[in-house]
């Protein structure tokens, strides 16, 4: 079974190459899934931060009525002060009036407390919004570049295939048979280049047997990894 180092490296290389494409050919729609599930994880933060921040105003909310509550309170008690009838009923009213004015001055320092985190609540809610917007621009350019490419990849591939189908029409039909076997099994890997003495693809040494019969062109298998030898030009 004769067959040239020339015919064996341009099938090698038809083979790199197909490899190569459909390597490409894959790796699109799993950089556009990727981006995807970036997109999701950003609307997930989003949805998170803008339920925090309605949480926070609703904090606020809370505090306002309790507060105004208070002041409802205090106004009744200072209506009562007039119509209190011992002394001891007056300073009572007015020790509850002092209270509760307490309790209010506390409860408005709370109110600018949770004032300023509504505040902060909106500032990360936008830059949410913002990280969102970014991720979103970039899976569209992703997705974009991808469909672009995929259809070149494409037509690469069957360019390529077409090359092959026809270098391999020229194989003599009994290394064809071995040849399909192992391209079967080993893919792009199943040719290799001799290296000095050496197997390119396992770094084996062949035996001078095997160099001499490849030198004829007979096809020599390595014996170690089972590829396809050929020497280089
Ligand atoms: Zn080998």
């Amino acid at each position: 079974m004769s067959v040239t180092a020339a015919l064996l490296r341009e099938l090698h290389r038809c083979h790199r190459q197909l490899a190569d494409l459909r390597e490409r050919h894959e790796r699109g729609p799993k950089q556009i899934r990727a981006h995807e599930t970036n997109v999701k994880r950003l609307e997930d933060e989003l949805a998170k931060v803008k339920a925090e921040a309605l949480d926070a105003r609703k904090a606020v909310d809370g505090k306002q009525l309790t507060l105004r509550a208070k002041e409802d309170k205090i106004a009744n008690l200072n209506g009562r002060l007039s119509g209190c009838s011992t002394n001891r009923e007056y300073q009572a009213l007015l020790e509850q009036i002092a209270a509760d004015k307490v309790a209010m001055s506390v409860l408005e320092d709370e109110i600018l407390d949770a004032l300023g985190k509504v505040d902060e609540f909106k500032a990360r809610v936008a830059q949410a919004e913002q990280h969102l917007a970014k991720g979103k621009e970039e899976a569209e350019k992703v997705r974009t570049a991808v469909e672009q490419q995929r259809s070149l990849i494409e037509a690469d591939i069957a360019r390529v295939d077409a090359e092959l189908k026809q270098l391999e029409v020229d194989l003599p039909a009994d290394f064809r048979q071995n040849y399909d076997r192992v391209v079967r099994a080993k893919g792009d890997d199943a040719l290799a280049e001799v290296e000095g003495d050496c197997c390119g693809g396992c770094y084996q040494q062949m035996t001078p047997n095997m160099l001499s019969q490849l030198k004829l062109a007979v096809a020599v298998a390595c014996k170690s990894c089972g590829r396809l030898l050929y020497f280089r030009e």
